[in-house]
């Protein structure tokens, strides 16, 4: 097993540290670790933020472990040379289109949800976005009309095939999980939803262990914070995905807490190729101090032993240990408590 690391800028180095000495702990035969640079670290040694080196690594690699980037101080760079293209970058060139991200409330911490504790307590969920269509990515434009108005478009689109992936993702992730996949759409107003939804529904016929369900989106965004305790998985397209997963975040509370995981084909035994990241960014602000919480990024490792190594028993470990932390009151900063960055980690080790 042969993992990039990528740390980044801003706390990305620091949360990275961490979560590699957990990934050490845990010493499981031959795993190897290769470190690139992306980010504004990057475009400072090697005059960009995706190098060529940086991508060779990614791709003789079986997944990776990424930190985060951004720099403010490089704003003034044209789009194509800015941190944050790394990310969009390997997305692109690796082909990952099925992004994970899980939203569950730790015991003791329902108070950080932005709903009450006792439906907080109850969300367990995940959202499948799919990364690499939908509106994002059609034709788009903008003109002035005879008139003299302004207009602009974004063509929403989906191929028969862009669906049958994610939908595929979705469908083994709840076969993973309670057995549950709610599908996501506007199949009462869009005709892109109704062949979502036609495709899903063909797709479930390969998973009758799968319980699936289809919602609007508007319902579904409001089902999040009236009873979240009733998703396990839920698969949505790029843009209603977008939407959701950061309104999933906010119902569980911390930022410092929330990992992702960013796949390529989700099919094969050995577990697909992905990039595991932290949901944060790089925090300019407290970069440099040993204050991140590097709780988010450690669980990041755990998905990526998961997703890609299918080494479930050292994830569940990984989990289990920082669940543990968190319980003994072990807290960051964003938690109201006072551990900083290393402290975490060796908490974090310790109770492996
Ligand atoms: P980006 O554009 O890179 O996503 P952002 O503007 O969304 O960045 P973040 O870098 O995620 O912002 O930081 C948002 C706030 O959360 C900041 O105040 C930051 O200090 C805090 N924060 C982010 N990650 C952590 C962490 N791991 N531990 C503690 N605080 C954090
Ligand atoms: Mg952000």
């Amino acid at each position: 097993m042969r993992i990039a690391v990528f740390a980044g800028d801003g706390i990305g180095p620091e949360v990275t540290e961490q979560a590699v000495r957990v990934l050490q702990a845990l010493e499981i035969n031959g795993l190897e670790l290769v470190e690139g640079d992306v980010g504004g670290a990057a475009y400072r040694k090697h005059g960009h933020p995706l190098p060529a080196q940086t991508l060779e690594i990614a791709r003789s690699a079986d997944a990776i472990l990424f930190g985060a980037v951004g720099d403010f101080s490089l704003d003034h760079l044209e789009r194509a040379l800015r941190p944050e293209q790394a990310v969009l970058g390997l997305r692109k060139e690796l082909g990952l289109f099925a992004n994970l991200r899980p939203a569950t409330v730790f015991k003791g911490l329902e108070d950080l949800s932005t709903l009450r504790p006792e439906v907080a307590g109850k969300i367990d969920l995940l959202i499948v976005r799919e990364l690499n269509g939908d509106v994002y990515f059609g034709e788009k434009g903008t003109r002035t009309l005879e008139d003299g108005r302004r207009q602009g478009w974004d063509m929403m689109s989906y191929a028969e095939d862009e669906v049958r992936r994610i939908a595929h993702a979705g469908f083994k992730a709840a076969q993973g999980r309670r057995g549950k996949l709610c599908s996501v759409d506007k199949a009462n107003v869009l005709e892109t939803s109704q062949l979502w939804r036609d495709v899903v529904i063909e797709v479930s016929a390969q998973y009758p262990d799968v319980q699936l369900t289809h919602m609007y989106v508007d319902n579904a965004a409001m089902q999040l914070v009236k009873n979240p305790g009733a998703f396990d998985v839920i698969v949505t397209g790029n843009l209603f995905g977008d939407i959701l997963s950061d309104q999933a975040s906010m119902c569980v509370g911390s930022i410092g807490l929330l990992a992702s995981a960013s796949l390529a084909e989700t099919d094969g035994a050995q577990g697909a190729f992905g990039l595991y990241e932290p949901i944060h960014g790089s925090a300019p602000d407290i970069a440099g101090k040993g204050l991140a919480n590097p709780m988010a990024t450690i669980l990041s490792a755990a998905m990526l032993l998961r997703h890609s190594c299918g080494m479930e028993a050292e994830a569940a470990r990984i989990e289990a240990a920082v669940a543990a932390a968190l319980a003994d009151g072990v807290k960051g900063g964003d938690l109201g408590g006072s551990a900083g960055t290393k402290e975490i980690g060796d908490a974090v080790i310790a109770r492996l």
